[in-house]
């Protein structure tokens, strides 16, 4: 019996050269259109609700199964993704993070993302970083710029490491509040449009939300404001999740079948407890592995990156 299900995840889906930002790094449209079409002919494309049935009810996955999954709702996947895959009979699965939409807030993340696509020079960033970290240091206690740099500008292969040190700081290591105090303002400074209007133009609105469920897509759970789980308390988590259930439940989404999908992969026995409990029938982390419905815990499943695999059928 078929086990294995490749689950690809998508960011940015976009034109990306010829648009505002041509540093963003992401999925130009006809990649991911060649991807599919690769996609279609070696692969059988499941829908959310046959894993859960495969996985919860023992029905059969095709060989070759694979899932499309898309992180953080942005407006690309809307205007792009939705239509070509509506055309095709696929579903697509899309995490929602519903601060961004039910407050109108720009992810820290996507800030960073923007303000690394509009610098020419990312060295630049990197000293105006260390005089930043001078200020915080007078009230928190952190090692020397040296050591930072030398613990933290490290490669994962598709970063520099350069690009790797902003992002490692400005995502985790320097502390809260200053963290996203420091990422606002080099978000204005960068882009200098206000955060409301941003995030009008970067993520999709509840009404398609509904469009979306209309068309045969799933949405699904991608916590409120989109944090590391593993670093919250039980119940802080747990209002994470149930927050994002309520804006998933008011667009329509089918709660007897919702799945979830952890931000930047983070997650602990806790949050699987949780889910457990709350009747959750997916997990998606972004450990990088074709997933195995035997072998793979349901609500912590493996995915692989769209850059895993090929962006057209001749490749
Ligand atoms: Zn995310």
């Amino acid at each position: 019996m078929d086990t294995e299900v490749t689950i690809v995840m998508y960011h940015y889906i976009r034109e990306i050269k010829s648009s505002r930002f041509p540093g963003i790094k992401g999925l130009e449209i006809k990649d991911f259109k060649g991807q599919v079409e690769f996609l279609r002919h070696n692969y059988n494309i499941i829908s959310v609700e046959h894993l859960i049935a495969a996985i919860h009810e023992g029905e059969k996955l095709p060989p070759k199964a694979a899932l499309l999954t898309f992180d953080d709702a942005y407006i690309d996947h809307y205007m792009h993704a939705f239509p070509i895959l509506q055309n095709l009979g696929i579903q697509g699965s899309f995490y929602v993070p519903a601060k961004m939409i039910i407050e109108n807030k720009v992810l820290d993340v996507n800030k960073i993302h923007f303000v690394l696509a509009t610098m020419q020079d990312v060295n630049l960033l990197i000293k105006q970083l260390f005089k930043e970290i001078d200020i915080i240091r007078r009230e928190f206690e952190l090692p020397d710029n040296e050591v930072l740099y030398k613990t933290y500008a490290i490669t994962n292969g598709k970063d520099t490491g350069e690009v790797m040190f902003v992002k490692r700081m400005l995502q985790k290591v320097l502390p809260q509040p200053y963290r996203s105090e420091l990422v606002n303002r080099m978000f204005e400074e960068a882009i200098g449009m206000d955060e409301v209007a941003f995030s009008k133009e970067l993520y999709i609105n509840k009404e398609q939300m509904r469009h979306m469920i209309a068309g045969g897509m799933h949405l699904g759970n991608h916590t409120y404001s989109h944090p590391w789980l593993n670093t919250l308390s039980t119940p802080e988590q747990k209002m994470e999740i149930l927050s994002c259930n309520k804006l998933l439940e008011d667009v329509g989404v089918d709660m007897e079948n919702w799945t979830m999908c952890f931000p930047h992969g983070g997650h602990n026995e806790d949050t699987l407890s949780i889910l457990k409990d709350l009747g959750c029938k997916l997990g998606f982390s972004v450990k990088v592995k074709v997933a195995n419905t035997k072998n793979d815990n349901f609500l912590a499943l493996p995915r692989l990156d769209t850059n895993d695999l090929p962006k057209s059928l001749n490749k």
